[in-house]
């Protein structure tokens, strides 16, 4: 059986108290669940606060993004080697919303990850499609484009691990998921590239891929019982501790 992976991503929506009360409420709704490997990726001003709290639990710590450098006059930046002092082994790199709203580009999504294993994180690289790229039947040309600028020339040591999230830009947030079979049909399409990228026991022992968008309690377990599919990245639906817990609950059964 496999051990799913489940990232929350709280994005830039709960913060002081209530990211502790439910970081704390987390570590309760999931405890029975230690077939799921969990990670929690709140805000860096959280990540102290909520790396206390899920002490000594399943959880693990994530943060939302990464600076390329280690330290050095990078004004609002954080290091990959900050999140590791804080706690963190896990960082969300080139998600959907940094590259629109930040401009972020393939070259910077690139150093990131390069960074990110270098500090010995694991990188969570995002990347999707949008509506309209694919109404113009560009799915798959964006997601080869988005994986060759992340990984081209990218070498893993051995010790070193790398996720893969798959969330196609129109669904997140919409409570309108892609169904399961499109998910791993995209997986594998995802998986042929990274073959492209990677030495093959690369590919099969160190990279997983996950699927993100509008994933919930319901729907989870079409995409976790996929064979492509090593687990899913939650946006609205981890925010809610019992929602959450319920959503590891059906990923866990699988
Ligand atoms: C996300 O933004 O990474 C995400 C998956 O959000 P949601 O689950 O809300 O679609």
């Amino acid at each position: 059986m496999k051990k799913p992976l489940v990232i929350a991503n709280w994005k830039m929506k709960v913060w002081g108290d209530q990211a502790l009360a439910l970081a704390r409420q987390v570590v309760k709704s999931t405890a029975k669940y230690s077939s799921a490997e969990i990670v929690l990726c709140p805000s860096f001003t959280e990540l102290a606060a909520v790396a206390g709290a899920i002490k000594g639990s399943n959880l693990k710590l994530g943060a939302q993004d990464c600076f390329w450098e280690e330290t050095g006059a990078f004004t609002g930046e954080i290091s990959p080697q900050t999140l590791l002092a804080y706690g963190a082994s896990y960082v969300i790199i080139g998600h959907s919303e940094r590259r629109e709203h930040l401009a972020e580009t393939g070259a910077m999504i690139h150093r990131k990850i390069k960074a990110a294993l270098r500090a010995s994180l694991v990188p969570v690289l995002c990347i999707g499609e949008s509506f309209d790229e694919r109404a113009q039947g560009q799915k798959e040309v964006v997601l080869i484009r988005e994986l060759h600028e992340a990984l081209n020339g990218l070498w893993l040591t051995e010790a070193q691990r790398l996720v893969v999230a798959y969330e196609p830009i129109w669904v997140i947030g919409s409570g309108q998921a892609v169904s399961g079979e499109e998910a791993e049909h995209t997986h594998q399409v995802i998986r042929q590239t990274l073959f492209d990228l990677l030495p093959t026991s690369v590919v099969d022992e160190q990279v997983r891929i996950i699927y993100g968008g509008s994933v919930d309690p319901e729907n989870v377990a079409q995409f976790t019982i996929q064979p492509t599919v090593a687990g899913v990245l939650v946006g609205g639906a981890s925010l809610d501790a019992t929602v959450f817990g319920a959503l590891v609950a059906a990923a866990a059964k699988v």
